[in-house]
């Protein structure tokens, strides 16, 4: 397969800088073995995206989606292992077959971190989730404890509060790096009980399904669910041979040029202030502008 753009990863970065890509007339080429939308499909409700006042995940993502279709963008669904630099072109070694691109987009993201506490991979699909708008459905009517104090944590508690009986919200902390109105949300909501300053140490379980959390207090928590989030981490690995990265994260000019020329990076994956899908789709753009201008230089 040969483009003149790879974009790897299909998130909203992603499918901006495609659709950009292919509306300056490359001939584009969007790859991820998870198809589109990225984290954007795990969140309940966006109400931050302009001229969406409220929004599935979903929803965004399939509109980009048909958006980039619409603009000639090729969709294809390979893992990419290796970037080969190999004259003006680049060869990408995915899973089946290999790519050979002008310029590549990583637009890969980020994916949720784990806490590494005893019960957490025991119980994992059985009572501890990384996902409400995925799980949280099971735990209608029931109890579950959220851990984190970011914008993912209190978003996703007051999503499960409509849907449980009762949520517990666990923060290390005694105030919140969330957004301000999602706090005075937490606070208004009767069904969120707070536990701030606290540590879960334990998820424990009757070997099928999670029944409680201990606590550094050493305090038992009975809970149905405990839902985890507590950051992300950049999803590069397959990159970090090639380019120059701060923990994990690519380094990038503004102009979203990485330290090799012809290869950009856009969204959660790089070393970025801001992690929102506006962010994200603007970088998208300026990297499609960029690699534009790396195209013309080559030609
Ligand atoms: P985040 O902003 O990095 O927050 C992670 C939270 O987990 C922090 O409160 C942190 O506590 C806590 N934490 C980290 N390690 C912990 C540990 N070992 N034990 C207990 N608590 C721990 O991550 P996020 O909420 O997933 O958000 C990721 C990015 O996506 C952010 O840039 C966020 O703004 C963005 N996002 C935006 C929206 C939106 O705009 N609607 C929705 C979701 C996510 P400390 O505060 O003490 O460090």
């Amino acid at each position: 397969m040969k483009c003149d753009v790879l974009v790897i990863g299909g998130g909203p970065g992603g499918m901006s800088a495609a659709e950009y890509s292919s509306r300056y007339g490359y001939n584009t080429i969007l790859t991820d073995p998870s198809g589109c939308g990225g984290q954007m499909m795990l969140i309940s409700e966006v109400e931050n995206y302009p001229g969406f006042p409220s929004s599935t995940g979903y929803e965004l993502a399939e509109n980009m989606e048909k958006q980039c279709t619409n603009s000639g963008v090729r969709i294809e669904y390979l893992y990419v292992k290796e970037i080969i630099k190999s004259g003006m072109n680049f060869r990408c070694l995915t899973d089946k077959e290999e790519i050979k691109a002008k310029a590549i987009i990583i637009a890969t993201g980020a994916k949720h971190k784990e806490l590494g506490i005893p019960g957490e991979k025991e119980y994992s699909g059985r009572g501890v989730s990384y996902c409400a708008t995925c799980d949280g459905p099971f735990f209608k009517g029931k109890t579950v404890a959220v851990i984190g104090g970011g914008d993912s944590a209190l978003s996703d508690a007051l999503y499960l509060s409509n849907i449980t009986n009762k949520v517990i919200l666990i923060h290390r902390r005694d105030t919140f790096r969330a957004q301000k109105i999602l706090v005075d949300r937490i606070y208004q909501k009767e069904n969120i009980k707070l536990m701030l300053k606290k540590n879960v140490l334990k998820i424990n379980g009757d070997g099928n399904k999670v029944t409680s959390i201990t606590l550094n207090n050493e305090e038992t928590i009975y809970t149905d669910g405990v839902f985890i989030f507590v950051g992300t981490k950049p999803s590069s690995e397959p990159f970090l041979p090639l380019l120059d990265n701060k923990d994990g994260y690519i380094i990038t000019d503004e102009k979203m040029r990485t330290n090799i020329r012809g290869i950009f990076a856009v969204g959660d994956v790089r070393n970025t202030p801001l992690r929102q899908i506006v962010t994200a789709t603007g970088d998208g753009a300026i990297a499609s502008k960029s690699a534009s201008e790396y195209l013309r230089e080559i030609e």
